[in-house]
């Protein structure tokens, strides 16, 4: 191989997902099979790097200051569902069962992988509730031990202000998060959440 492919395949290696034979995989099929392609890629690339960042309130991408959810004006701004990821957030919007607004950590807590707290959208939420945004947070973080560190962590730092906390479970799988459950799990996991303080 040569020095500027294997400097491709080590970046593209360092990909969610990608091991050393699907990096050469792409790599070969980009510069050597579908050469044609890669400039409408890279121009993809450079497009989105320059417009796709987080919406400054919630954490979910966006295009502007804020998302097209929180521009929206017929959700209910009052009750703030957190979610782990991005890909969490749509597959609840998928199962059509929620109406207000979302934040999202981007990560959970784990001592054990060195995730803190100050790596994690965590500040931006309390912020949300002390500045009085949110009368409900639903915690919809995987059923796990990170999961219930998170909730836990949540609940102990939020400022003296009254907020209702409710965590979703009911129908989800031990150990399993939001983004593979179908969406009829969804919604009544969303419909028996409990309080969670
Ligand atoms: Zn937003």
């Amino acid at each position: 191989m040569t020095p500027a492919f294997e400097k491709l395949q080590k970046q593209l290696k360092q990909l969610p997902g990608l091991g050393y034979r699907s990096a050469e995989r792409i790599a070969l099929h980009l510069l050597v099979e579908k050469p044609a392609k890669l400039p409408a890629l890279v121009e993809a690339m450079q497009e989105a790097a320059k417009s796709v960042r987080r919406c400054e309130r919630c954490g979910n991408i966006a295009e502007g200051e804020r998302c097209a959810l929180c521009a929206d004006e017929k959700r209910d701004g009052s009750v703030v569902c957190v979610v782990e990821h991005v890909p969490d957030l749509v597959a609840l919007e998928r199962s059509g069962a929620y109406r207000g607004v979302y934040h999202v950590l981007h990560g959970k807590l784990s001592p054990i992988q060195g995730v803190a707290p100050e790596d994690l959208n965590l500040q931006a939420l309390l912020d949300r509730v002390e500045r009085g945004e949110a009368n409900e947070l639903i915690l919809a973080l995987s059923n796990d031990v990170e999961g219930e560190a998170t909730c836990h962590y949540i609940t102990q730092h939020l400022g003296p202000r009254g907020v209702k906390v409710t965590r979703i479970g009911f129908g989800l799988p031990s150990g399993g998060g939001v983004l593979y459950a179908d969406s009829v799990t969804l919604k009544s996991a969303l419909e028996g959440r409990r309080d969670y303080r």
